[in-house]
């Protein structure tokens, strides 16, 4: 199957979904951005469990394109699925690495038996890929996926990026 995609313009830590994916980095331990907003509103459990994560799997942090979930602390959602997107290059097309964050997303959501998961638009932000191309990676994933996810639901945060998606998504 694959999900069914919706789009919503809006702060993803105010969604009620299984699942609310984060645009980690490799670290684990928090930054800024969507990253910043799901600590701040999910509260301490999910960096503790992000620190265990760190100690036990993976010491040398979360390699770039790979996903994992932890407890969704306060939030309206199951599970925080982190993911890590690739900062933006223009030497080097790392359009896998980001269809590789919403793929393992998707994966990680299954082995939940998720149904609904939020997306963030992974490396848009401070790791500078350009909206157009992170919504046309994003839409053509999720739509070759092949998941029991019920509905992927983009959701985000300023006009220009819903725009995006949008017209992605035609
Ligand atoms: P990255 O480091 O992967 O680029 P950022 O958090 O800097 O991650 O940005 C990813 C995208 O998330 C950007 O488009 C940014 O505008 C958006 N964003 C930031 N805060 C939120 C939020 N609370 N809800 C949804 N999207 C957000």
């Amino acid at each position: 199957m694959t999900p069914r995609i919706t789009l919503v313009r809006g702060d993803i830590t105010r969604e009620s979904a299984d699942a609310i994916v984060n645009a980690a980095n490799s670290s684990l331990l928090g930054g800024g951005g969507v990253d910043g907003a799901i600590h701040r509103r999910g509260g301490p459990a999910i960096l503790a469990e992000c620190r265990r994560l760190r100690a036990s799997r993976y010491p040398e942090g979360l390699p770039t394109g790979r996903a994992v979930a932890t407890t969704a602390g306060d939030l309206d959602a199951r599970w925080v699925i982190h993911t890590v997107g690739p900062r933006f290059s223009r030497r080097d097309d790392r359009s896998e690495l980001l269809a590789s964050c919403y793929r393992e997303s998707l994966r990680v959501a299954d082995e939940l038996g998720a149904r609904t998961v939020a997306f963030p638009a992974v490396s848009a932000g401070v790791y500078g890929w350009p909206m157009d191309d992170v919504a046309r990676i994003a839409v053509e994933t999720v739509r070759s996926a092949r998941t029991s996810v019920e509905e992927a639901r983009f959701v985000l945060f300023d006009e220009g990026a819903h725009e995006a998606f949008t017209a992605r998504l035609g």
